[in-house]
């Protein structure tokens, strides 16, 4: 049986897969069971924030699984307190923070704090989230329904927890806010949604709206949190201070981790929440390491200088294939490209894959580009070598 066998008879096909057998990484490099070279521009789609084999994350997790993986959350646990500790500074705001496992999962926080928030503070319940069209808040009943797309609410798995609506754009928010309306989620850079940031001066106007109407502010960084687009949080960069932040992804480089914080420390209490492996040994060890390898990165400028030298290559390539490309969209080391049509997006997807580099798509026909944060120059360069003999004959 091959593996691909193994996998079709074995697996709940629930994705669209590729089938080659990744055996090796190295950095922003991946080997398959052939010894074929790849360049990873995808980092497990946003994951993999240090790079494959990074020895500092790696031996920080054998140091610690060799003693304790996990105890439970009825006792304290001193990683956890400590990335807690970690994260509240690096954002710079007064927060408290819950620990779950997924992106998902953060989100269901957030909601869960939002509507506690909504049901105690005011004389009415307040319930309702206004989310953004072509969003993305995850895979469970209730952020499925968060999110903005209606590809996303097919019937099969109706009904759906009520309370969600989905605007246009951030003017649309607005109006769509009512006596029962408790949050606003959004990205500030919608992933998979198509690599789309908003604009900065319409966010903080939106931010201060929300906050004299005592509506809570929820961004979900799920993507774009842990020095994605070059500040610790796009929130940082966009000078705002949320109510609400989750964070996921490429907190734990690749160790499951979710995250929710709020400066509304006292809405949970004991019994309201939980987690069985939320923030236990084995991911917030991760995540120190992570924190630990990332910052001393951002605080050197490398972390700018390679963000920018990521952006130059794309900008090129916009300027240089107009006849593929729309425009380029995003912030940071969170790139992608406007391909003119669906057709041109799964081409460019499939040639690059042959040419040994991963790339990924996303909404609105965008080729995504989410590489690991330490991703050297001379794997970009490489990188962007391959993408262009992957696209030249298109
Ligand atoms: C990936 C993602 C999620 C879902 O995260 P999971 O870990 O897959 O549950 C939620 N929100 C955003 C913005 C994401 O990019």
């Amino acid at each position: 049986m091959t593996l691909e066998e193994q996998d079709k008879q074995y697996i709940l096909q629930t994705y669209a897969r590729d089938y080659t057998n990744f055996v090796k990484g190295v950095g922003s490099t991946l080997y398959d069971e052939k010894g074929k070279d790849y360049i990873d521009f995808a980092s497990g789609i946003g994951v993999n924030s240090v790079g494959h084999g990074n020895d500092i994350l790696t031996s920080a997790i054998c140091e610690q699984v060799k003693n304790i993986i996990h105890i439970s959350n009825l006792q304290v646990i001193e990683p956890q307190a400590k990335l807690a500790q970690k994260i509240v500074e690096l954002s710079g705001y007064d927060m408290g923070i819950f620990f779950a496992n997924s992106g998902a999962e953060a989100n269901e926080g957030a909601i869960k704090i939002a509507r506690k928030y909504g049901e105690t503070k005011f004389n009415n319940k307040r319930y309702k989230v206004i989310t953004l069209e072509h969003s993305f808040h995850g895979r469970t009943i209730t952020t499925v329904k968060a999110t903005g797309q209606e590809s996303f609410h097919t019937p099969h798995f109706s009904p759906y927890p009520d309370g969600f609506s989905y605007e246009k754009s951030i003017e649309d928010v607005y109006k769509a806010i009512d006596d029962e309306t408790v949050a606003v989620l959004i990205e500030l850079v919608q992933g998979e949604g198509g690599v789309q940031p908003f604009e900065k001066g319409e966010i903080q106007k939106l931010a201060r709206h929300l906050k004299t109407k005592e509506i809570l502010f929820i961004v979900d960084e799920v993507q774009t949190g842990v020095y994605r687009t070059g500040e610790f949080l796009a929130s940082n960069l966009y000078e705002i201070e949320p109510d609400i932040i989750t964070l996921a992804k490429g907190l734990g480089g690749g160790v499951p981790i979710g995250a929710v914080m709020t400066k509304h420390k006292e809405i949970l209490s004991v019994g309201d929440h939980g987690s069985t492996f939320g923030g236990n040994y084995l991911s917030t060890t991760a995540g120190l390491a992570v924190l630990d390898i990332l910052t001393s990165l951002y605080e050197s400028g490398t972390l700018d200088e390679v963000l920018i030298y990521f952006s130059q290559k794309v900008k090129e390539l916009v300027d240089k294939y107009t006849h593929l490309f729309e425009k380029e969209v995003g912030l940071g080391l969170m790139r992608g490209l406007r391909a003119r049509n669906t057709e041109i997006q799964a081409e460019v997807l499939k040639n690059c894959l042959k040419e040994g580099l991963i790339v990924l798509k996303a909404g609105r026909n965008t080729v995504r580009f989410l590489p690991s944060i330490t991703i050297s120059k001379n794997e970009i360069d490489e990188g962007f070598k391959r993408f262009e003999k992957a696209i030249s004959a298109l």
